[in-house]
């Protein structure tokens, strides 16, 4: 069997270490002679494996207690819809800042509450290096509800390098593709939210974090699914949770806990996205579109200077065994995500083959 180096941006690579184990208990969890999927979610066997993850995650992420954490299905998409319903029920208020494609997506779901007054903070240059707007250049309305961003944009691999200081105004950030990656200060947001699939385990079920002072605040007439608090009185378990991906969420914290916690997975992360821009800068072969500052650590993007070369590039990098390098359909060009579960090795090999790749090709 081969696991070849896989830099897709999601459903991304998930530890060997976690698949191993999933594979051992596959047909008979802890002794059971049954799967985990095959059981009740209110067992208390499966119960205690979703306790056991919801409180792995809130000490990987040192949340606070007065946050609650919840899970629910339908992916960031659905949150983009969750976040206006459980937000503006008082202020009709709320503040984006756009940075790409995610941003914009959220502001148009933000856009559909009747009498929502949505609107945008900043936007991204349209010119020159893409920059993430600085604080001074967000326009935020004392009265808002919350100012949204997107801390990491997954597509254009444009990354804050801060934290928007909002004077008061809660802070909501999708950080699907950035969570766990590297120690955030949970206190400084109201909510923060993730689909699973980049970060942390297989697609279909996603984390929220909300701070409770903000759990009454909802439009009336909130569907009872999209209802945090709703969800939060009964566990996360108002309807059947996602059992499977649950539990595979559980084994990568545990995983991530094994190898040092956030802390020490982002050193080696800052390592993983050092290695390839050096490449990118050394070479004039290649070339990246961000400012410096502001570039992603979870998704590095890039384009070479001779185009044509690009199909190339892809189908060389696969004879190699390295996988999905294919930048979005959206914007073209090479695009490496390097989550969590991306080794240095694997990076390595990246880096060498991008280098290799100019000498023969430049
Ligand atoms: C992948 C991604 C999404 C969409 O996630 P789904 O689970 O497909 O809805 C939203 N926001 C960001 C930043 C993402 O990376």
């Amino acid at each position: 069997m081969t696991r070849h180096p896989n830099f897709s941006a999601g459903p991304a690579k998930l530890p060997d270490e976690v698949l191993q184990q999933a594979q051992l208990e596959l047909m008979d969890f802890a002794g059971t002679g049954m799967s985990i999927m095959e059981v009740s979610h209110r067992s208390a066997g499966f119960l205690e494996v979703a306790d056991q993850a919801v409180s792995d995650f809130r000490s990987l992420m040192a949340i606070p207690d007065n946050y609650s954490v919840l899970y629910m299905q339908g992916g960031a998409t659905h949150q983009f819809s969750c976040v206006p319903w459980n937000l503006l029920g008082a202020s009709k208020k709320a503040d984006y800042i756009d940075t790409g494609i995610w941003s914009q997506k959220a502001i148009k779901e933000a856009r559909r509450i009747e009498g929502g007054d949505i609107h945008v903070a900043a936007s991204v240059n349209e010119s020159g290096l893409l920059r993430v707007p600085g604080n001074s250049d967000l326009l935020i309305r004392a009265d808002s509800a919350y100012l949204h961003y997107t801390p990491n944009e997954t597509i254009s691999g444009l990354e804050f390098n801060y934290i928007p200081d909002t004077d008061g105004v809660p802070l909501v950030a999708d950080m699907s593709s950035s969570i766990l990656s590297r120690g955030v200060d949970v206190s400084k947001f109201g909510i923060i939210y993730a689909g699973a699939q980049k970060n942390i385990g297989p697609a279909g079920i996603t984390w929220v974090i909300i701070r409770n002072d903000l759990l009454n605040q909802a439009v009336t007439r909130i569907p009872a699914l999209m209802n945090y608090k709703n969800i939060l009185s009964q566990d996360s378990m108002l309807n059947t949770p996602p059992t499977y991906a649950l539990y595979l969420c559980g084994l990568v914290f545990k995983w991530l806990k094994k190898r040092g916690g956030v802390e020490a997975i982002e050193k080696v992360n800052r390592q993983k996205s050092e290695l390839i821009y050096g490449v990118i800068d050394q070479n004039d072969f290649y070339a990246n579109a961000i400012e410096p500052s502001d570039r992603s650590k979870m998704n590095v993007t890039f384009s070479l200077a001779d185009q044509s070369l690009e199909s190339k590039f892809i189908e060389e990098s696969e004879k190699l065994g390295l996988y999905n390098l294919k930048g979005h359909r959206a914007v073209g060009g090479i695009r490496a995500s390097i989550y969590n579960a991306s080794s240095l090795e694997s990076v390595q090999a990246l880096s060498t083959f991008m280098n290799d790749f100019a000498k023969k090709y430049g």
